[in-house]
């Protein structure tokens, strides 16, 4: 039995008895689904681009607004349902129209400090990429790059601030697993492109050939005047990076 169709059975068992639901609205969709319908139409896929600095091509699946943060909150939450397979799922499409799912040979998350792994029970980062991992049939370097120390939340910090609180915060505990490889860097959302980033930095210096930034949701684009009054993203109970 192959990976995807072993999949498709546990969720289809899974299924049988806790029902598979929309990550926005909870309503109950079918086993392989993403959304249910109503949500899937007012989502909004993400089409323009953005630039990590280093990284040589990034992806993201949606615009992250009001539509799209009952997943992401599901996700963080620890009440994971169904969001990390549909943004997952979503992602990987991404990855694959951009041409950087056949360049990539691993795929890394964005690690959390442990103590916070710990309070949370699981990098949500993770869930996204092993859902990405299934879909794509690459493998997940959890571990790879880990966070060596707690930082304060990015969204409350200015862009100087951001870059001191994320100094020294990630390591390479083993460089040659990184040696030549091109990699996926997946997190959740991306904010202001900081954390990723830092971490598309430090795989750089390790030895990665290339290192491609891909989330699962995009903020809109920062106004130049005050990057830190987006109406959106200070609407949004989020505590995206
Ligand atoms: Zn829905």
């Amino acid at each position: 039995m192959n990976v995807d169709m072993d999949k498709t059975l546990k969720r289809r068992i899974l299924h049988f008895f806790f029902p598979n639901r929309c990550p926005v609205c909870d309503a109950v969709i079918g086993a392989m689904d993403t959304f249910c319908d109503e949500c899937s139409g007012k989502l909004q896929p993400f089409t323009g681009s953005f630039t990590i600095k280093d990284a040589a091509g990034t992806a993201a699946a949606f615009v992250y607004d009001r539509n799209i943060s009952p997943a992401v909150m599901l996700l963080k939450n620890g009440v994971c349902g169904n969001a990390a397979y549909a943004l997952g799922k979503a992602l990987a499409v991404k990855l694959r129209e951009s041409g950087i799912a056949e360049k990539a040979d691993i795929i890394v998350p964005v690690p959390l400090h442990k103590s916070d792994k710990r309070i949370r029970g699981y990098n949500q980062a993770f869930l996204i990429a092993r859902e990405l991992s299934d879909e794509l049939g690459l493998p997940v370097g959890e571990g790879i790059v880990i966070k060596s120390r707690r930082t304060h939340q990015q969204k409350r910090l200015n862009r100087h601030l951001r870059l001191i609180n994320l100094k020294d915060a990630f390591a390479v505990p083993e460089a040659s697993l990184v040696w030549d490889k091109s990699i996926i860097l997946v997190d959740d959302v991306c904010t202001t492109g900081t954390t990723l980033g830092k971490v598309t930095s430090l795989l750089l210096e390790n030895g990665a050939k290339a290192v491609y930034c891909a989330a699962c949701c995009k903020t809109p684009a920062l106004k130049k005047t005050s990057d830190e009054e987006n109406p959106v993203q200070q609407n949004l109970t989020s505590t995206a990076k």
